[in-house]
């Protein structure tokens, strides 16, 4: 290795430890490799096990220029098998408090000339996600550029820049629990820039607490006021979805990059070497692909509710009912850890009337299901990555959303942008059966399926050169990530 790649910009990306934001964060990061830099990519240790234990590997070896490295979470090691999504709160708490250190020893190591390795160069930046804002102290004492990336819509992210605003106007905490009930919840919230109609309740919902000092709401207050300190603040999203809403965060944060959908930048470029750099911690049924193409165009109804939403055993038990009484090809994706403190069990009456039109599995690979022409519409929990994802597939959505700004997610689709209906909390059978109806086979599903078509035209447009997801990244790297080099 010459002198030429010790001179190659070196990123170093540190994701939350979550899966909906590793995908995005790893894309950002395989583009860059392919624009030439090195890059080094941190999984906590907890999820770097599961990675290898998914894919049946002892070692995630990356490619030329692109290296993996740990660090811990800091959470006490739990015993169990290590397969279930970690809690939330404690993640947070911990991540912030504990891994500041052990990422600045290993920015510390990658920058020691005396070990014997002139394959990586000098870390000319650091990507962080905007939950792991610790990691700009480390940009700041190495002198170099510190950059988040904010893995939510710009919808979502722009209600946490508020979270303060919504404490000072007394909206939060609620006085007490019987706010969530008594109609409070539909205040309509008519001062935030950008956004028309909004109520408490379609604002993410760490805030329906009574708990003044709750740890999300706290978390991410700090993590809104440390972004004003990054070099640049990047979105994956694309400008003519969030207008409003991203003219509002970009006089909150000026220097704001909105790439997205990322994976379209990605596929662009995508070639059989970077592909096995892969991001699941559950182990992907391959059969998924082969079902579906056995299917009938737009037949298939899709569900998943991502990589931490649970719900109960009666929630199942009702959605199962719901699905199967609608009588539509399913394809039902339900994680093992999906059911809240137990395991997800059918009753066997619904897998002996479905046996012909469902299919079952553990983890599937989303972003390829969601682009079959099979798949006719899409039941969700609103997290943003598989917002997008649907966007690109052209495929509308049912939407259950569960927490965080999947809420906001949930009213922007049905409001602005004309691809969704809500089903309610509480999750009712014939309610589900009669949506299931609605979106595949009524009017109303036909204009959303239109809309959805509309939007994924729109998507891939802005990740075309000359789009301007695909020219806010041209911008990213040489107004940030390259100037200083
Ligand atoms: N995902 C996947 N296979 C699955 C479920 C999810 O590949 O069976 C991916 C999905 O494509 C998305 C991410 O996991 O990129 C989930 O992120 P999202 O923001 O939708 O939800 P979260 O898991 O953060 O709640």
């Amino acid at each position: 290795m010459g002198s030429e790649a010790r001179d190659n910009p070196h990123a170093v990306v540190i994701p939350y430890p979550a899966q909906g934001h590793i995908n995005p964060i790893l894309m950002l990061a395989r583009i860059l490799h392919h624009r030439g830099f090195h890059i080094t990519f941190v999984h906590t240790e907890y999820n770097h096990k599961r990675l290898l234990k998914s894919r049946g590997l002892t070692s995630l070896d990356g490619l030329p220029r692109f290296r993996f490295e740990t660090i811990p979470d800091g959470l006490p090691q739990s015993d169990s098998d290590e397969d279930v999504t970690q809690h939330i709160p404690s993640l947070c708490e911990s991540t912030s408090k504990n891994c500041l250190a052990p990422f600045m020893d290993l920015l510390g190591r990658l920058n020691d000339k005396s070990v014997d390795d002139t394959e990586v160069p000098k870390v000319s930046c650091v990507i962080a996600d905007g939950g792991m804002s610790f990691a700009l102290d480390a940009a700041e004492k190495l002198r170099v550029p510190g950059v988040l990336f904010w893995t939510p819509s710009a919808c979502g992210s722009l209600v946490y820049t508020q979270y303060h605003m919504l404490r000072e106007k007394g909206l939060f905490p609620l006085k007490d629990a019987s706010y969530l009930t008594n109609g409070f919840l539909d205040t309509t919230i008519d001062w935030i820039p950008g956004m028309k109609n909004i109520r408490l309740r379609d604002l993410p919902g760490f805030i329906w607490t009574t708990d003044g000092n709750d740890i999300m709401v706290n978390y991410i207050i700090r993590q809104v006021e440390r972004t004003h300190k990054a070099s640049a603040v990047i979105l994956n999203t694309f400008d003519c979805l969030e207008k409003d809403v991203l003219m509002a965060l970009s006089s909150i944060f000026p220097n704001l990059y909105t790439i997205g959908p990322i994976h379209l930048l990605l596929n662009e470029i995508e070639d059989d070497n970077s592909s096995c750099i892969g991001s699941n911690l559950w182990k992907e049924d391959p059969a998924c692909l082969g079902w579906l193409d056995s299917k009938e165009p737009n037949s298939v109804l899709y569900i998943n509710f991502g990589s931490i939403a649970v719900v109960t055993s009666e929630q199942l038990i009702e959605f199962a009912w719901g699905l199967a009484n609608s009588r539509k090809p399913c394809l039902w994706i339900m994680r093992p850890d999906l059911v809240a403190g137990d395991t997800a069990v059918l009753p066997s009456e619904f897998l002996a009337e479905t046996k012909e039109r469902a299919m079952l599995a553990g983890w599937c690979p989303q972003e390829r299901v969601l682009r079959h022409p099979s798949v006719g519409g899409f039941l969700t929990h609103c997290g943003w990555n598989s917002m997008l994802e649907s966007i690109c597939g052209g495929v509308p959505v049912l939407c259950w959303p569960f927490f965080a700004e999947q809420q906001t997610n949930c009213f922007y689709s049905k409001n602005e942008w004309g691809i969704g209906m809500e089903i309610d909390n509480s999750v009712k059978r014939d309610e589900v059966e009669k949506l299931v109806r609605e979106l595949m086979d009524g009017e109303k599903g036909k204009a959303m399926k239109k809309k959805a078509m509309e939007w994924k035209r729109k998507a891939e447009e802005a990740a075309e050169p000359g789009g301007s997801s695909y020219e806010d990244l041209e911008k990213l790297l040489s107004q940030v990530l390259v100037k200083k080099l």
